[in-house]
């Protein structure tokens, strides 16, 4: 994870730019491993199901940024457990 693009100025930004259209690059599916959830913090809505997987306890209402995350390469911090990839 590039640390330096985990911060709070980077998911503001995040949540502002959500309402653009996801990258036509980006390719795969989320794997749920929950890396994104804890964008620079850990989400109070993410919860672990009793055999340790992550899940959105308000997944139906979820913010946009959370929906559409990773949106574009640039704010793609978390390659080392996403189920997505920009090609
Ligand atoms: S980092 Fe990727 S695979 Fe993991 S929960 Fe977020 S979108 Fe899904």
């Amino acid at each position: 994870m590039t640390d330096n693009k985990n911060t709070w100025l980077a998911k503001t930004k995040r949540t502002f730019t959500a309402v653009l259209p996801v990258s036509k690059r980006r390719k795969g599916e989320c794997v749920n491993c929950g890396a994104c959830c804890k964008l620079p913090n850990v989400c109070p809505f993410m919860k672990l199901s009793p055999d340790g997987k992550v899940f959105c306890s308000i997944y139906p209402i979820r913010p946009l940024n959370c929906r559409k995350y990773p949106r574009t390469e640039s704010e793609f911090i978390t390659q080392e457990t996403c189920g997505y990839r920009f090609e």
